[in-house]
């Protein structure tokens, strides 16, 4: 804020209100409120236009800036690039463009080729493209199907929420993209709404996924995709059993797993990948907001060579290749980024310090359930965790959205921000979500937890 004036700061605020379209916000609020500018950020804080300082419990809103605010090394790495080359064209390759590629693949065994995106969605979007492909291809265009789980999130482009789990979110955008299947998701603390409660649950709902494939056809279905442990839709740890059923059922009717890394991708569960927690053998593994911590953006869908492999006659057909671009995915600022932040993740051992702080706050938020009747469970991997509220512990009945959302703004009040799942599942929006940046100490996390018990207090009495 260091020369910006006050009367400077007031034009801003004002250009903001009478310009800026602000994501996932309604407008009314915005014309008596002022709106939230972030100015500037170090490690876990940021403050806003009026100086406040906040903690950071979810990395830049939505589960993103990976290794913390102010990175020097990467703001250097990036100028350094961009001064030297910018852009030109994927169709050529750049230095940066091909030291992370490198870089990543060799984190991410079995698979082999980087195609070079901007969002989540659009890294999505190649995917479901490919397997299109492959489908016209190689099966006359049957096996053109993607199943996608309920309660998942894939992008919002119309395809992506086409394979979008979360109904609120798909609400009067339709039609949508034909050739997309739903499946069951797998949140054991509701398996008794599923009638499948049990010990082998995650087997039980891993074979619900079989019987969706038997009834649309086998020959039918080109993919599967499934975020590895479930974001925006109430932070869903897979059950024990579930990821293993899963791979033998892809390999038994020859189905192309897709893994949707975009939130669990570059350390946020500890591993490198969320899937690397459950061995399996993704065709697919698309990323963003991690890969460059917000510092530029970038995605990545990364495929095995046996995908890369069936465009491989391509020179012999005009139609035969990946006739697809993305023009900025010829920014060199996104892998350039990508790779000073993936060495501040070895450096300073950061996958370790995720593992050992993530369980040190789930503990903090079981405990935090001893005080608060309200928590149904917590639940997460890494610094990647979720509490859900309930009205009551025994039926399990979800807690009041309107309830969940102030318990965020007394949080925001407190000065930190946490996040909770939003207009997503209709019914379901009771799950506070944290994911602080990988960084975090035993103290930053005292101090969520902390506001959280005040808020919770506050809120549910
Ligand atoms: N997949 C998942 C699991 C996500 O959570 C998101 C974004 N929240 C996306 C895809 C879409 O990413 P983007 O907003 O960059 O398009």
């Amino acid at each position: 804020m260091d020369n910006i004036t006050p009367n400077d700061m007031t034009a801003i605020v004002e250009a903001d209100r009478a310009h800026v379209w602000h994501h996932l916000l309604p407008h009314k609020p915005l014309e008596t409120n002022d709106p939230r500018i972030i100015v500037e950020g170090k490690g876990m804080r940021v403050w806003d236009q009026k100086g406040k300082e906040h903690i950071d419990g979810v990395s830049g809103g939505v589960w993103t800036v990976n290794v913390g605010y102010g990175r020097v090394e990467i703001a250097d790495a990036v100028r350094d690039q961009l001064v030297k080359m910018n852009y030109f064209a994927q169709s050529a390759g750049s230095i940066p463009g091909s030291r992370f590629a490198e870089k990543l693949i060799s984190k991410m065994p079995g698979l082999s080729r980087v195609y070079y995106a901007n969002s989540g969605s659009e890294a999505n979007e190649k995917a479901f493209k490919m397997v299109r492909q492959i489908s016209a291809r190689q099966h006359g265009g049957k096996k053109h199907k993607i199943l996608f789980r309920h309660r998942d999130y894939h992008g919002t482009t119309i395809a992506c929420l086409s394979a979008g789990g979360q109904e609120h979110r798909n609400m009067q955008y339709g039609p949508f993209t034909p050739g997309f299947v739903s499946v069951p998701h797998c949140l054991e603390y509701r398996a008794h709404e599923q009638g499948l409660a049990g010990d082998d649950y995650g087997v039980a709902i891993a074979n619900e996924i079989e019987k969706v494939i038997l009834r649309e056809g086998p020959d039918t279905i080109g993919a599967l995709c499934l975020e590895p442990i479930t974001a925006g839709g109430g932070v869903i740890v897979p059950p024990k059993g579930y990821w293993e059923r899963v791979q033998e059922i892809v390999e038994k009717y020859d189905i192309l797993l897709h893994i949707d890394e975009v939130v669990c991708g570059v350390g946020r569960t500890g591993t490198w990948f969320g899937y690397q927690h459950y061995g399996v053998k993704p065709d697919f593994v698309t990323m963003a907001k991690g890969v460059a911590s917000g510092y530029a953006a970038i995605s990545c869908c990364v495929t095995s060579e046996k995908v890369f492999d069936m465009f491989k006659d391509d020179h012999a057909d005009p139609l035969g290749y990946f006739r697809d671009i993305s023009t900025f995915g010829g920014c060199t600022a996104g892998p350039a980024a990508a790779l000073a932040n993936m060495k501040i993740i070895e450096d300073e051992g950061l996958l370790e310090n995720t593992i050992q702080m993530g369980e040190y706050m789930l503990d903090q938020l079981w405990a935090l359930s001893e005080k608060h009747e309200v928590i149904g469970e917590a639940r997460g991997k890494g610094l990647f965790l979720g509490a859900e509220l309930v009205k009551d512990r025994k039926t399990k009945e979800p807690a009041d959205e309107k309830m969940v959302q102030a318990v965020v703004a007394d949080c925001m009040a407190q000065g930190t921000i946490i996040g909770a799942t939003n207009r997503s599942v209709p019914g379901y929006n009771n799950t506070l979500c944290f994911s602080p940046a990988l960084i975090a100490t035993k103290d930053d996390l005292d101090q969520i937890v902390a506001s959280v018990d005040e808020a919770l207090g506050r809120v549910f009495g």
